[in-house]
């Protein structure tokens, strides 16, 4: 049908990433998008009903300069070497379109975040995937020869498998002509980050979010640090295509959710506790269950197919998240949930496996 149309010919053709389910219906038990199951820190509550609806008529602060500036802080670093986006998909997207022109291929690895290539294929950057080692860990040795720029996440996703900074220095610092993208979604988990290196190398992005770690998916906040040439260089294209991206209370809650490090650490360690009991769990079930740096686990069962049980699961409104993808099909990816939610989803497991006996 399209075909028809006299504009199709020039549609750009693209093959959007497909997200996790949103499903609304009441009682489910979500753990698909590796959302925090916890609420924000208090702190942001309280920012939230102190906002005045008035300051929604005017435009909100150039360069989200507030929480840029809070978030610099944080991290001890100069509002000069912080950029602030929309989520860090926003980030991402901005930074392939800022760094990544040369028309040489940029490496990520063949199992990994799935949006990487759809923002390629968008850009049209060319690039080539390294296959994971057997155990689904990264060989640094893969990015070392000429490309066009880095992205590697890690802890990497869906694997949950982080990698020692030590080899992602090895990476930084075999790649200098080109830009290294260090996606730390999951780093506050257990990772080990790199953002001390982006003193010593300027062609180091670290890009980190609000959406796991902080609890606040839903107000859209990531951010990148780097050196502040490669800052400024995203600032320029950013200011090229929409000068105001965060809006006012994001801008706002975004920094008061730095004021609460100690609610933050909790959370982060409820939620660590809850993932090695679960791991522990799933294996006595027989589940091979990848070392996990963030808030979910990779898992395969030894006899029962991932997709059998994920169907299965999902009949009871129980939502984990399958990838229907060569090499990782006979696992699932189950983001960690409360205690209760855990209880209740290992219950739910458990009778899968028994029943299929
Ligand atoms: C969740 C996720 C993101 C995107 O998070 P935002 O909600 O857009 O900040 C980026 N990278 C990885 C690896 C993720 O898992």
């Amino acid at each position: 049908m399209n075909s028809t149309k006299r504009w199709a010919a020039n549609v750009r053709k693209v093959t959007p990433y497909v997200p996790g389910e949103q499903p609304q219906e009441k009682n489910i038990i979500k753990l698909n998008t590796n959302e925090n199951p916890y609420p924000p820190s208090p702190k942001v509550f309280e920012a939230h009903q102190k906002m005045d609806v008035g300051c929604f008529a005017l435009y909100p602060e150039l360069s989200a300069a507030s929480l840029t500036a809070a978030l610099a802080e944080y991290h001890g670093i100069s509002d000069r070497e912080v950029f602030v986006g929309v989520g860090s998909d926003d980030v991402l997207s901005l930074a392939f379109l800022t760094f990544f022109n040369s028309g040489k291929p940029v490496l990520f690895p063949d199992i990994t975040y799935s949006f990487y290539p759809v923002w390629a294929e968008v850009y049209r950057i060319p690039y080539e995937c390294p296959a994971l080692r057997e155990d689904f860990t990264i060989d640094p040795a893969d990015y070392k020869e000429e490309n066009g720029g880095v992205v590697i996440a890690n802890p990497n996703a869906p694997t949950s498998i982080s990698m020692a900074a030590s080899q992602v220095e090895e990476i930084i610092q075999a790649n200098p002509e080109v830009v290294v993208i260090i996606d730390e979604a999951y780093v506050d988990f257990g990772g080990e980050t790199v953002l001390p290196l982006i003193q010593k190398y300027d062609n180091l992005l670290v890009v980190r979010t609000y959406s796991k770690s902080r609890s606040m998916a839903g107000m859209r906040i990531g951010y990148a640090m780097g050196n502040e040439a490669l800052i400024q260089a995203m600032n320029d294209v950013k200011e090229s295509i929409n000068s105001y991206t965060m809006n006012t209370e994001s801008i706002r809650i975004g920094a008061a959710a730095l004021e609460d490090e100690d609610y933050f650490q909790e959370n982060l360690k409820k939620v660590m506790a809850t993932r090695e009991r679960t791991k522990e769990a799933l294996e006595t079930m027989g589940f091979d269950v990848k070392e996990s740096c963030t808030n979910f686990l990779f898992a395969a069962h030894e006899s029962v197919p991932a997709k059998e049980i994920f169907e299965a699961l999902k009949s009871q409104g129980i939502y984990v998240r399958y990838f229907n993808k060569e090499k990782i099909r006979n696992y699932l990816r189950i983001t960690i949930g409360t205690e209760e939610q855990m209880d209740s989803f290992l219950q739910a497991v458990e009778a899968i496996l028994h029943w299929r006996r």
